[in-house]
C-alpha cells in the first residue's frame, strides 16, 4: 500500500488567500470586478477566477477600460497606480497584504526620516517583482534593489545602508546578501566601523518557516510532487530548495505534467507546492497521484 500525503504546512500564504477570498466575494455577488495584474502567479488559480467573472487587466490598461471596480494584488502597488486608478474614475477594491502595507510604510518613513546626504535604502527583492515595484514607488524609486550579491558592487560604499527585503525572498539568500554589503562597505574608508550597515529582515514569517517545514515533509516521503506556476519566483526557489533535500522531487503546474512512470517501485509520495499553490490544487494533485499510482 502506497503512502500518498499533501503537506499539512503548504497551500496559499495568508496575503493571497485574502486577497481570492475578497475577489470570490466580489464575484459571488454579481460585481463587475477587474484584477489589477494576476492575482496569484497560479495560472489555474486565475482561469478559476476568471471563469467566475474576474477581468485580469494589466497596469497600461487601467486608464483605458470603462470606469469599474478594481481589486489590487497582495503584492501591492506603487502610490502613482492609486492615482492612476482615481483619475479615471476607478473603485479601488484593496487586496493589498498587511504585512506588505506595514512595509512599504515603514520604507517610506525611514526614507523621509534618513539624511540622504550619508544614507542610503537597500532592499533585497527582485526588481521586476510587483511587490518591490510597489515598495520602489514609496520613494520615488530612490532605492537600490539587488537580488543577489552580484549586485552588491552597484552600491555607493561611503553611505550608510539600510537595508529591507521583499517579503518572499528566501532568508538564506538574505544573509549572504548581508554579510556581503557587510564586506563591500568596510572597504571603505570614510566609514567608522559599526555604523555602516543596518538591516531589517523583513521577509514574511511565512516564507522563514516554509523551508525548515518543507525541508521535514521532503525527508518523509521517497518521492515529492512539488506544484506551482512556472513563472513563481518563489515556486522556483522552494522546488530547488526541496529537491536538494531530496533529489526526487518532480515540479508540475497541472495533473497533466504527471508522469505515471515516476511511481514504479516507489512506496511513499508527498504533495506540496509554493505559497501561490492552493490546497484545492493540492487535493487535486494527491487524487489524480491515486488513481494512477494504484491503477
Ligand atoms: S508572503 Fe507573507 S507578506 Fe507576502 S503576501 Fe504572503 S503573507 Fe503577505
Amino acid at each position: 500500500m502506497r503512502k500518498i500525503e499533501v503537506d499539512s504546512g503548504a497551500g496559499f500564504c495568508f496575503g493571497v488567500d485574502q486577497v481570492i477570498k475578497t475577489a470570490e466575494a466580489h464575484l459571488r455577488e454579481g460585481n463587475p470586478l477587474y484584477g489589477l495584474g494576476e492575482m496569484v502567479h497560479n495560472s489555474q488559480e486565475v482561469l478559476r477566477l476568471e471563469a467566475l467573472g474576474l477581468r485580469t487587466i494589466d497596469h497600461s490598461e487601467l486608464s483605458e477600460v470603462k470606469p469599474g471596480r478594481v481589486l489590487l494584488r497582495a503584492h501591492g502597488e506603487p502610490p502613482a497606480t492609486y492615482r492612476l486608478a482615481r483619475e479615471h474614475g476607478m473603485e479601488i477594491i484593496d487586496g493589498t497584504c498587511p504585512i506588505v502595507a506595514r512595509l512599504q510604510t515603514k520604507i517610506k518613513e525611514v526614507y523621509w526620516a534618513m539624511d540622504r546626504d550619508t544614507h542610503q535604502l537597500v532592499i533585497f527583492g527582485k526588481s521586476d517583482h510587483p511587490e518591490t515595484i510597489g515598495l520602489m514607488g514609496q520613494v520615488n524609486g530612490d532605492v537600490t534593489v539587488v537580488s543577489s550579491v552580484k549586485d552588491i558592487p552597484a552600491i555607493d560604499p561611503s553611505k550608510k545602508v539600510l537595508l529591507f527585503s521583499q517579503t518572499t525572498m528566501d532568508p538564506d539568500l538574505y544573509k549572504e546578501v548581508e554579510e556581503g554589503l557587510k564586506a563591500h562597505l568596510n572597504q571603505s574608508a570614510n566609514q567608522q566601523e559599526g555604523d555602516l550597515f543596518q538591516s531589517d529582515c523583513t521577509i514574511c514569517g511565512q516564507m522563514k518557516r516554509r523551508k525548515p517545514g518543507l525541508a521535514a515533509f521532503a525527508m518523509d516521503y521517497e518521492l515529492i510532487l512539488f506544484v506551482s506556476g512556472k513563472n513563481s519566483s518563489n515556486g522556483k526557489m522552494l522546488f530547488e530548495f526541496c529537491r536538494s533535500v531530496n533529489p526526487l522531487t518532480h515540479w508540475i503546474s497541472s495533473i497533466n505534467e504527471i508522469d505515471p512512470t515516476w511511481f514504479k517501485d516507489v512506496k511513499s509520495i508527498g504533495i506540496s507546492g509554493a505559497t501561490s499553490t492552493s490546497m484545492d490544487q493540492l487535493q487535486a494533485v494527491k487524487e489524480q497521484v491515486k488513481k494512477l499510482a494504484l491503477s
